[in-house]
């Protein structure tokens, strides 16, 4: 939300475009499947169950530049493989699960057909120093299994390789990294990686349906103010059709009931899974607390977290997140 600066109420939706649908309310939604898909990305997949990793500032911080820099040497890499390099290959299956089917889907950085066999290529920019990598870090070669099996799994092949390339990316240097596997042993792999996985989306399934029963039945808390209804539905159809809404409106208009109510409608109705309430100040942010607050009073079940600043929190003058500096974590010894 902007500053409050404005005199009058104004919601722009900046597409230029008019929004036609839900002039009068929320009702936008489409009929629901008698299946539905959930879906999650290889990457998302193998970081829930893999990763691990600590805040110390010691380790190498990439530039903020790194994810251009990646895609830069991505598709370097890419471009220098000859015909039996297949690039950017979209992979997806599907799976049964408790009332819902679960996808899994990604893109294989490379896919190399030579010699009678298959390579899943996996490609990393890196700003270590490569020649120091003894092997390839798991949560890497997890995600290219991921890719073989996705590969592999309908084409019925019994055995798949696959390999790591690694690129130093401010000096170009390449490492490589080979495995290979006997399918039965990659397919119990996967299913185990699954499984793992299965006990959260299990979970957050059945909490989705308590959330969108909740949702439902949701009525806004308060009665309308003036112009209240229309920046509220305004709000939904902004979500509706995926624009940008920008909005300017002083105090005491409503505006965070007014775009929290109908963000939530939304969710209910599948348009999101997470709403980001961003606030620039404590007070804004204590409002949409309230207001969540006031939303669960009405019946509504939703899971909300506050993140701050670490500086905010951090109980040392300055913010540096390492055993030599910060004592808060520093063992207590008891001489007595
Ligand atoms: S107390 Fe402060 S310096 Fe120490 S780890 Fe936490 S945020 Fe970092």
């Amino acid at each position: 939300m902007g500053e409050e600066s404005a005199r009058t109420m104004e919601a722009v939706d900046m597409s230029g475009e008019t929004c036609l649908a839900g002039q009068e309310g929320f009702d936008l939604s489409t009929e629901p499947q008698a299946l539905e898909e959930v879906r999650v990305s290889v990457r998302r997949l193998v970081e829930f169950i893999l990763r691990h990793g600590d805040i110390d500032n010691r380790r190498h911080i990439s530039p903020d530049n790194a994810m251009q820099e990646g895609g830069r040497v991505h598709r370097m890499i890419q471009r220098r493989m000859g015909a039996e390099y297949q690039a950017e290959v979209p992979l997806k299956m599907t799976f049964p699960a408790d009332g819902y089917m679960l996808s899994v889907e990604g893109r294989a950085d490379g896919i190399i057909h030579k010699d009678g066999k298959v390579t899943i290529d996996e490609i990393k920019g890196t700003y270590r120093d490569i020649a120091r990598l003894l092997a390839p870090l798991p949560l890497h070669v997890a995600q290219a299994k991921c890719y073989a099996y996705l590969y592999g799994a309908p084409q019925g092949l019994e055995r798949i390789c696959v390999r790591l390339t690694y690129c130093h990316m401010p000096s170009g240097e390449i490492r490589y990294f080979h495995e290979e596997y006997g399918f039965d042993s990659l397919e119990e792999w996967f299913r185990g990686l699954l499984a793992a996985y299965r006990k959260w989306s299990d979970y957050s399934w059945r909490w989705r349906g308590i959330r969108g029963d909740s949702i439902r039945g949701l009525e806004f808390p308060f009665p309308y103010r003036e112009g209240q209804r229309e920046l509220a539905a305004h709000v939904y159809r902004t979500i509706y059709h995926k624009k940008k809404l920008f909005l300017e409106a002083p105090t005491g208009v409503g505006k965070t009931i007014s775009t929290v109510y109908p963000a939530v409608q939304a969710m209910g109705q599948g348009m999101g899974e997470k709403l980001f309430y961003l606030t620039a100040k404590t007070i804004t942010r204590t409002v949409a607390e309230e207001t969540m607050d006031i939303l669960r009073g009405r019946g509504l079940r939703l899971k909300s977290v506050i993140l701050t600043a670490k500086e905010k929190i951090c109980f040392m003058e300055e913010t540096e997140c390492n055993p030599d500096f910060c004592l808060a974590f520093s063992p207590v010894i008891h001489l007595d």
